[in-house]
């Protein structure tokens, strides 16, 4: 049986790698020309999606991306006093891994990398723009004339999947939340730090951490008006750090220290709202990772539920003949748990931004909340995945 999956992300890539594994054909169409992507986007890979990969056969990954491990959170007001923390030391104990910090194109060419050698088809620079019931399949149409039949297709297109609106023409749509995240990486003159460090900086949430000399930062920009699709991305690299410094010009030495170094080029995405869906699949197509249900970035947990998805997918469709039947009990398996992290990631991202009053009251109640948000934590980074089947000739081998 031959599977589409529409998207070349990490959800689409961990798919293809996985149903390769367990003997399926898959073909990946991905819009990009390529995964170089320099626009400074880098992600935290929590412990529940290092094991996640691990499940599927990727335990690697990380390590051969140039990841490295974080453990624990310090958060600072805007005086640089610390009001609360996370202690990560026993993550290994816990949860069986630590976070993995990871720049994300790096993160996909290796995922897409291992999907190849497994022997999925990846089609780049092929934007799907249709779809058509075929009898025993759909037929996806792409920009470029390109066309291709499938006894099922998965929507990996992230948070504006185009399988989404062109099967679920009434979903609603992402909403934008007033918050544009930039950041990237930068050489610095700091020491390393074992805990992620976090700043509810006097106008800005500002983040980084330090790695061999190196920081990665992010800061939430409010902006009220929505940018247009692509307008961010070919900003003036100077200008919006010109921007990005104002607003941190009163926040602690460290985050100026950062700030003013940074000289590689910035990224900068508008964070949406993505409301919950009632439906993520029909008979022969389902929605996968940001597609079904993207996260606020504030939770940290989108690339890792991509991850958890494509390994439960995959199990699936090993399991049952019928996709609709697969993707109906993916569903079942995965909706209250996405569904719970959607709501978890949207209080979080409510907390980062504070009035003057609110600053004072979230100093003094943050460690409270993260106390009482320690079980959400649990659950989170807990979460296992079965390893789903490996076909008998490759046991040994990719
Ligand atoms: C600023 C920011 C920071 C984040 N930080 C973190 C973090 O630290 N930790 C974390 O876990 N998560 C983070 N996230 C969320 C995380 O990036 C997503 O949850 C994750 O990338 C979802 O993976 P995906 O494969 O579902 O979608 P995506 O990564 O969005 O991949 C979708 C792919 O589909 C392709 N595509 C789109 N449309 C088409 C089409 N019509 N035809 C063909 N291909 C198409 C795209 O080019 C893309 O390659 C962050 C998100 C943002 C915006």
């Amino acid at each position: 049986m031959r599977t589409l999956i529409v998207g070349g992300g990490i959800a689409g890539s961990a798919l293809a790698f996985a149903l390769r594994r367990a003997g399926r054909e898959a073909v990946v169409a991905e819009a990009r020309p390529s995964h170089q992507d320099t626009g400074g986007a880098f992600l935290n890979l929590a412990p529940n999606g290092v094991n996640a990969l691990r499940s599927l056969g990727l335990g690697e990954v990380p390590a051969a991306a140039g990841g490295f491990e974080v453990s624990g959170l310090d958060f600072h007001n805007a005086r640089g006093r610390r009001i609360a923390g996370l202690a990560g030391e026993h993550d290994v104990a816990r949860y069986g891994a630590r976070s993995v910090v990871l720049r994300r194109a790096r993160l996909h060419a290796e995922l897409a990398r291992r999907a190849q050698d497994a022997g999925a088809t990846f089609l780049f620079g092929a934007r799907l723009v249709g779809l058509r019931t075929r009898p025993g399949g759909v037929e996806a149409v792409f920009a470029d004339g390109r066309s291709l039949t499938a006894e099922a297709v998965i929507g990996a297109d992230g948070v504006w999947s185009t399988v989404r609106r062109l099967v679920w023409p009434q979903a609603p749509l992402p909403s934008y939340t007033g918050i544009v995240d930039c950041g990237g990486w930068t050489d610095v003159d700091l020491p390393d730090t074992a805990r992620q460090q976090m700043y509810f900086g006097r106008r800005a949430f500002f983040a980084y951490t330090v790695d061999s000399g190196v920081a990665y930062w992010f800061t939430n920009v409010p902006r009220s008006d929505e940018p247009g699709r692509g307008e961010l991305d070919d900003i003036d690299q100077d200008r919006w750090m010109e921007g990005i410094r104002r607003l941190h010009e009163r926040d602690p030495a460290e985050v100026r220290a950062i700030l003013r170094a940074a000289r590689h080029s910035v990224g900068a995405w508008p964070v949406y709202d993505m409301p919950t869906l009632t439906t993520w699949h029909d008979e022969r197509v389902c929605l996968i990772g940001d597609a079904a249900h993207a996260v606020s970035p504030s939770s940290g947990q989108g690339a890792s539920l991509a991850v958890e998805d494509a390994a439960v997918l995959a199990r699936r469709l090993h399991d049952e003949p019928h996709p609709g039947a697969a993707f109906s009990g993916f569903t079942e398996e995965r909706k209250a748990r996405a569904d719970k992290i959607v709501r978890f990631g949207r209080r979080i991202g409510d907390r980062k931004v504070a009035s003057a009053t609110g600053s004072l009251f979230r100093d003094l109640t943050l460690g409270m909340f993260l106390r009482m948000g320690a079980g959400a934590t649990a659950d989170q980074y807990g979460h296992r995945i079965p390893a789903p089947p490996v076909e008998r000739s490759r046991e040994d081998g990719s």
